[in-house]
């Protein structure tokens, strides 16, 4: 085998994997509420769509804000949407990792519902370099109107998107064309504000509270200063993760995943087909998991799995997984529909 060397810190693994398989249909059925980060995979096959799984993408509904992102938008993404219990209307962003048609072929579609739907809503889209030219083409000869609806930004290493609540910052991967890593960051709140020691302090009520309950030092009428800081217990750290597709094994992926609640990474091929995944750029079972190892990730979510594992061939989705945990213990697989929880760190 002569394709270790050039990739850095990804080894061959051997395949002495222990198959240990664990249920992990409960996660699917666990009630969500409005403070979990709701994660929805809506597409989970390479290339083309199966019987089963349809093309690359996934939702992120945020709480509170009431919003969707999605990352990535595969032809079929809107049928998938009305399939699941997301609505159409609450997505606002749309993040694009790289221009391969299976990762972009639902865009137009779906832009094209979210303007006939007459919400009014805008959608602000990320992504490579040509994703402008792509959507103008298509809706100059569609006879599409988006202008005021759709605001294309173009990313390049480093921040994409950032307000009061995450920041979005995203990395290059290694790709046959240019494609990119995202790594979504939730920002740390201050902890419980202690209401009984302020007005144990004396602390007149009034607006005063909300700037102590936000952390700020504040000067009291009768000259005391009073750091809200020392009246909240410990910040709450936000949640963290990664969107790593398509790419073969990179240090870019690594540094993307640094610390993150939940990796998502793509696993295209299985462990003895590494010589295809370094020949098109793709990620084997392996290379993810040595990703989430090497990045100290809580759980790995492999998706982007070639047809070629389908139920009944040779080597099939579960091998993938065992190849998977005999690395990193803590990998989940995606399907259509999957949907996982991010709960805040309390
Ligand atoms: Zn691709």
């Amino acid at each position: 085998m002569g394709f270790g060397s050039s990739f850095g810190r990804y080894r061959i693994a051997h395949s002495k994997f222990s198959l240990v398989f664990s249920q992990r249909s409960r996660q699917d059925k666990e009630k969500f509420n409005a403070q979990q980060v709701e994660i929805t995979f809506l597409g989970t096959s390479s290339g083309v769509p199966t019987r089963s799984r349809n093309v690359s993408s996934v939702a992120f509904r945020l709480p509170q804000q009431a919003e969707v992102w999605l990352f990535d938008c595969g032809e079929g993404t809107q049928h998938q949407l009305l399939r699941s219990d997301l609505k159409p209307s609450q997505i606002r962003r749309i993040f694009i990792t790289h221009l391969h048609g299976d990762h972009i072929f639902g865009l137009m579609g779906l832009i094209a519902s979210c303007g006939l739907a007459g919400t009014g809503q805008t959608i602000d889209l990320y992504g490579p370099g040509g994703l402008k030219d792509y959507i103008d083409a298509c809706s100059r000869y569609s006879y599409m109107d988006i202008a005021r609806r759709i605001t294309v930004h173009r990313i390049s290493t480093g921040i994409v998107y950032e307000d009061d609540q995450f920041c979005v910052s995203c990395a290059k991967l290694t790709h046959r064309v240019p494609a990119y890593g995202y790594r979504i960051v939730e920002k740390d709140r201050p902890g419980r504000f202690q209401l009984e020691q302020a007005q144990a302090l004396g602390i007149p009520p009034g607006p005063i509270y909300g700037q102590l309950k936000q952390g700020k030092t504040v000067t009291l009428d009768d000259g005391r200063t009073i750091r809200g800081t020392e009246l909240c217990g410990k910040p709450e750290v936000g949640r963290k993760w990664s969107y790593c597709t398509d790419t073969v094994f990179c240090d870019a992926a690594v540094e993307l995943a640094q610390s993150v609640d939940v990796l998502i990474h793509e696993a295209t091929f299985a462990h003895q087909d590494a010589q295809m995944a370094f020949d098109r750029l793709h990620s084997t079972s392996t290379m993810a998991a040595q990703v989430a190892q090497l990045a100290q990730v809580q759980t790995l979510l492999m998706t982007h799995f070639s047809p070629r594992y389908a139920p009944g061939n040779a080597i099939q989705l579960e091998d993938l997984l065992a190849e998977a945990q005999a690395i990193f213990p803590n990998t989940k697989l995606a399907h259509d529909f999957f949907t996982y929880a991010l709960e805040r760190h309390r």
